[in-house]
């Protein structure tokens, strides 16, 4: 499975995107899932599909959706795609069933991701061109980004700097902020913490696609269960050893958990709404 072509060409960086969706709404008090709560009218998991595409370092998306509302999904993703395409965004997305956990919507996607990538645009030339038509072995390098729906506001600046620092060499990259609360340990007593030394983790994290394969075949067994299953990729991969690198996320990139969360993300589209005058 690792002989997708490098996304590559004409020096430009080019990825594919796993993006989970396939959680509850639970605890945003939601009966829908949570990827389909609408913010100012639209849902989060289209938001989230919308910064992808913008970053323009995107040549395919796939989407974990829960079973139950696959139908649902593919009706947003496939006119999330069509509205794009009609104002000359570059596009695409497809939606596959998820998992019990994270973990498991993530080894879903990547198991839909082709064994040999979308090679469009300027990827189309040199090396991976040569490499789809059999002409030499596929580069080993193709870069994966994994992203959660549920940071739907993410801003494409920080898709590109995590698709960047991988293609520049990175075998993870995860893209963090600095921690602002005082926090403490609770394990065995409890401990304080010095912040300074603390970052918090965002999506989407870059992984050159063999890696993160090997990461999930190597974790397969903590999968199905939230209490052993990983919270992020960049965890699995630190399991087999590679190296993470770190990039400045973004306080936009916020999780959507809560009702609170909500309200927060409702003001941040109102002000990107008044500042660039671009329909939510
Ligand atoms: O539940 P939590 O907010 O931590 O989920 C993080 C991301 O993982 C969300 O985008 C959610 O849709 C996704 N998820 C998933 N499959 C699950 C559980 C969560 O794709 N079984």
């Amino acid at each position: 499975m690792d002989d997708v072509p490098a996304l590559r060409g004409d020096g430009g960086v080019r990825a594919v995107v796993v993006l989970t969706a396939a959680g509850s709404g639970s605890r945003l008090g939601h009966t829908v899932p949570k990827a389909l709560v609408p913010v100012a009218g639209t849902p989060l998991v289209v938001h989230a599909l919308r910064g992808l595409w913008a970053s323009g370092v995107v040549d395919d998306v796939v989407v974990s959706v829960p079973a139950e509302h696959r139908d649902a999904f593919e009706r947003a993703v496939r006119r999330a795609v069509d509205d794009a395409t009609a104002v000359g965004v570059r596009a695409a997305a497809r939606c596959v069933v998820g998992g019990p956990t994270r973990q498991a919507s993530v080894a879903a996607g990547l198991d839909a991701l082709a064994p040999r990538g979308p090679v469009t645009g300027a990827a189309a030339t040199g090396d991976a061109a040569a490499a789809v038509a059999g002409d030499q072995p596929a580069p080993a390098r193709v870069i994966v980004l994994v992203h959660d729906a549920a940071r739907a506001l993410t801003p494409p600046e920080v898709v590109v700097r995590v698709a960047e620092a991988v293609a520049d060499g990175a075998d993870v990259v995860v893209p963090v902020v600095p921690v602002t609360d005082s926090v403490v340990e609770v394990h065995d007593g409890v401990r304080a913490v010095d912040r300074a030394r603390l970052r918090a983790v965002q999506t989407p994290q870059g992984f050159e696609l063999g890696l993160l394969r090997r990461a999930h075949a190597a974790a397969a067994h903590r999968a199905d269960d939230e209490a052993t299953a990983a919270t992020d990729d960049a965890q699995l991969c630190a399991v087999l050893g590679a190296e993470t690198t770190l990039v400045p996320g973004h306080l936009d990139a916020v999780k959507v958990t809560t009702p609170r969360d909500l309200l927060l993300a409702e003001a941040l589209v109102a002000a990107r709404v008044a500042s660039d005058g671009v329909p939510a």
